[in-house]
């Protein structure tokens, strides 16, 4: 396994996110950035990867020029080379655009042997990157991935975490994968990490670098709309009982059982 790249993307850092009333997209001015959770356990997982195989590992990023604080953070944890993609053109990019234009970055850093993401992006949270990844590299997709077994003669044996058991499966390099929080815990920084992270080099490259069509980047190559973004309302009100713990019970109990709920 020669290369490994790793994709994290930055987000807001807040469980509120707002929304612009007139875009229907993230406001993120004004709001602290962090590196997507998930993609902490991806990072983890391609420098194990990394430290098994001798690989050279890369971590990429689609975004504005505020997410090369993500990469010069990732970098701290070493990595050996971080790429921002961040243009105008890429603006408005729904999963179709933004995974189409991260293939293209494998497409350029080629040969590589394993793309990592996380099971999905806390803001946007449709999970569609990696997958669709995977479709325009027409290579194979494991998702969920909780556990790298082994490889062995160019087959990559993993397992996936499902809602109510887990899967064994396998795949030929190259290949894409998604993982989830159990495959290990996320390592902190070195104090030499930290020191070299901050003259690290990141590169920014936009479509020129790339070889794209420009149609299937950006707002231009995003045939999906956020059309309404809203909190659904509550319709149940909520109750405080407050008292001594014996007196509590009492009241609780008769209150649940004057609504049939017991
Ligand atoms: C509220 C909201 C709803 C949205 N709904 C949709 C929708 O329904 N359909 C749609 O097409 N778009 C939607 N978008 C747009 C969406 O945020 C972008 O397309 C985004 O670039 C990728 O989608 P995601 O955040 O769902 O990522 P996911 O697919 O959930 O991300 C999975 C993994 O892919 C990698 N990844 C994702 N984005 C990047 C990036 N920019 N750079 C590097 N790695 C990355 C990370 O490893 C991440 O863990 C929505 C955006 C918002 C704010």
């Amino acid at each position: 396994m020669e290369k490994i790249i790793v994709f994290i993307k930055q987000v807001p850092d807040t469980m509120e996110v707002r929304i612009d009333p007139e875009t229907n997209r993230i406001i993120r001015e004004g709001v602290p950035s962090i590196i997507n959770p998930y993609d902490r356990y991806a990072m983890e997982a391609a420098l194990r990867l990394k430290e098994s195989f001798g690989s050279r590992a890369v971590v990429a990023c689609m975004g504005p020029p505020q997410a090369e604080a993500a990469l010069r953070e990732a970098m701290s944890l070493g990595f050996d080379q971080a790429i921002l993609l961040s243009s105008r053109d890429f603006a408005g990019s729904d999963t179709l655009a933004t995974s189409y234009t991260l293939a293209a970055l494998v497409r350029k850093l080629a040969p590589v042997d394993v793309v990592v993401c996380g099971r999905e992006a806390m803001d946007g949270s449709t999970g569609q990157v990696g997958p669709e990844m995977a479709e325009h590299l027409g290579w194979p997709f494991l998702g969920f991935v909780s556990k790298v077994e082994e490889l062995k003669e160019g087959r990559l044996r993993v397992n996936r975490m499902m809602e109510d058991h887990y899967e064994e499966i396998e795949g030929p390099l190259p290949l894409v994968m998604t993982v989830v929080k159990e495959i290990a815990e996320p390592r902190l920084p070195s104090l030499r990490g930290l020191l070299q992270a901050k003259k690290a080099q990141i590169q920014v490259w936009g479509r020129e670098e790339l070889e794209m069509e420009p149609a299937r980047t950006g707002s231009a190559g995003s045939p999906t709309w956020v059309k309404r973004v809203w909190t659904p309302e509550h319709h149940t009100q909520g109750m405080k009982l407050t008292g001594e713990p014996e007196e509590l019970v009492d009241r609780l109990y008769k209150e649940l059982k004057g609504q049939n709920l017991l």
